[in-house]
């Protein structure tokens, strides 16, 4: 008999957690699994999927706009916030049914509790006091919305967590932030009608893209009526009647329904046993972990949000299969996170995969640069005023095309091929031997002939 109840315990029932808990029974191993809130975890019940959902949902209120110009005429079309939102609950309800039973019928054994670690091979289950040890512990916690530098009032203000169930949909919003979820929530409020003013506190939104995009969707997003507040930040926020008022640090006031901030995500570390156990964490509280995601204690291993590499679902879910594969299936591999591509899903969308301009001359190659902007074809009829760009950043030296970006339509699904093709090293001439798919925008990828510089 084993000298450990479980051969591995996990905390945390998101992206990552049921993953690895899943391919590690699949494998053999005795699994339980604890989750403190809802089987899922972020991506599932307050992340990407309903997320999308809002997106979806927003966009039909361009579409509404765009069908004139093709001869449609719609009379009468409300929009119900309240309907969305129980029919939202109601799929991620869906959802979170299936994780939990898909992870049951892997023969995991799955724990409704907040749980902590007790030491390198044990955890404490909370909701019962119990004491399980395991040969294995795996930290997949996630993390939670970052409230940022107290100020007066800032308990008035809302995160992504509450943007979900709000019961009216808010007249005039202020978003706090310019990153993924404050662009994104900012586009969809404002396609549904919302007063939006999004405040950041650098000169740009969207660190880490590249500037062009940055720059390309700051002014479509300028374009919708969204008010870009940068260089600023919030200093108070006040409960006044009808609404909240917010001083800004430049001392512009704004009167609105509701705040919501989106300035970070905190990796949930906090009370966790990790230091007792002598788990090392960074300055942030994220877990260190080599590229085998293992913590500095040899029996814990850590993978997703809460290790803070790369912040998204597929790589939460890469890291989880890749730690079962590799301590419980004997098939070492681990996850690469140097080619990830992204998207953003604001209005217009964004795709990007590879280098950017900026990085890629930091790395001191010598590029050419091949951009495009263009006004899509259904705008022609549908007379909006937007713009679609695209960019590939290509290496001199090799041809190989390092980057690939794009701002517009579809570009979330544009960008996963572009993803396979710049995985397999993919020249420009590559590029250019393929034939276009005609009349498209993703076309464009593969018909820029001139280089911009
Ligand atoms: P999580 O999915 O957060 O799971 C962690 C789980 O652990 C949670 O269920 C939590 O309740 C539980 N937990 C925490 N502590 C304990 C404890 N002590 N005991 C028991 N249980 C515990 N990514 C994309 O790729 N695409 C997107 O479009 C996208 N949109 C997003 C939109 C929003 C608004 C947000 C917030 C995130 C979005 N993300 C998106 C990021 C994505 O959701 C995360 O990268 C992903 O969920 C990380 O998975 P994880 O397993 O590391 O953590
Ligand atoms: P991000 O890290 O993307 O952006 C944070 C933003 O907040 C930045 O603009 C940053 O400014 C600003 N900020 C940070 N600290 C402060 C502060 N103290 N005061 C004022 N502003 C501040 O975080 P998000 O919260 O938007 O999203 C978290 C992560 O979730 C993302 O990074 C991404 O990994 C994931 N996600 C992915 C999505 C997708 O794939 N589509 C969608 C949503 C989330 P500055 O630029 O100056 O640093």
């Amino acid at each position: 008999m084993s000298e450990f109840q479980v051969d591995l315990f996990v905390i945390g029932g998101g992206s990552g957690g049921v993953r690895a808990a899943r391919i590690a029974a699949r494998h053999g191993a005795k699994v339980m699994l604890a989750e403190e809130y809802r089987m899922g975890g972020t991506c599932v019940i307050r992340g990407c999927v309903p997320k999308k959902l809002f997106v979806y949902a927003s966009r039909f209120a361009h579409d509404l706009e765009d069908m004139a110009g093709f001869g449609w005429s719609v009379s009468d079309a409300r929009f119900d916030w309240p309907t969305l939102i129980a029919n939202k609950d109601k799929e991620i309800a869906r959802l979170e049914g299936i994780y939990r039973s898909n992870a049951q019928s892997a023969g995991v054994e799955i724990v409704n509790s907040r749980a902590v670690v007790d030491g390198p091979n044990a955890v404490r289950v909370l909701a019962t006091g119990e004491r399980i040890t395991a040969r294995t512990i795996l930290i997949a916690t996630g993390a939670q919305p970052a409230l940022g530098p107290e100020i007066p009032g800032c308990d008035l203000a809302i995160t992504s967590n509450e943007a979900f169930h709000l019961e009216t949909l808010p007249r005039r919003v202020l978003v706090q932030g310019g990153g993924y979820i404050a662009v994104e929530f900012a586009c969809m409020f404002r396609a549904l009608g919302c007063e939006v003013a999004l405040v950041q506190r650098s000169e740009t939104i969207l660190r880490g893209f590249d500037d062009e995009v940055r720059a390309h969707l700051t002014t479509e997003m300028e374009r919708s009526g969204i008010r870009m507040l940068c260089g600023r930040t919030l200093t108070s926020i006040t409960r006044v009647e009808g609404g909240k008022s917010v001083l800004l640090s430049d001392g512009m006031e704004i009167e609105v329904d509701e705040v919501m901030l989106a300035i970070g995500r905190v990796p949930n570390t906090r009370d966790l046993g990790l230091e007792i156990a002598g788990v090392e964490m960074d300055a942030i509280g994220a877990v260190k972990v080599d590229g085998q995601s293992r913590t500095s204690v040899p029996s814990i291993y850590a993978v997703g949000d809460v290790t803070n590499r790369v912040n998204l679902t597929p790589i939460a879910i890469r890291e989880g299969h890749a730690f079962a594969d590799t301590v419980f299936g004997g098939k070492p591999w681990s996850v690469d996170h140097s080619i990830v591509a992204t998207a953003v899903f604001s209005e217009p969308e964004v795709g990007s995969v590879g280098l950017t301009e900026e990085a890629a001359r930091k790395q001191g190659r010598a590029l050419d640069i091949y951009t495009s902007a263009f006004r899509p074809l259904k705008a022609t009829l549908s007379g909006r005023q937007t713009r679609t760009f695209m960019k590939l950043i290509v290496d001199q030296e090799t041809d190989k095309v390092l980057g690939v970006h794009v701002v517009g339509p579809d570009s979330g699904e544009m960008i996963q091929l572009a993803a396979v093709a710049l995985g397999l090293g993919a020249t420009k001439a590559d590029f250019d031997r393929t034939v276009a798919v005609h009349p498209t925008a993703a076309e464009e990828l593969v018909t820029m002939r001139e280089k911009t510089r």
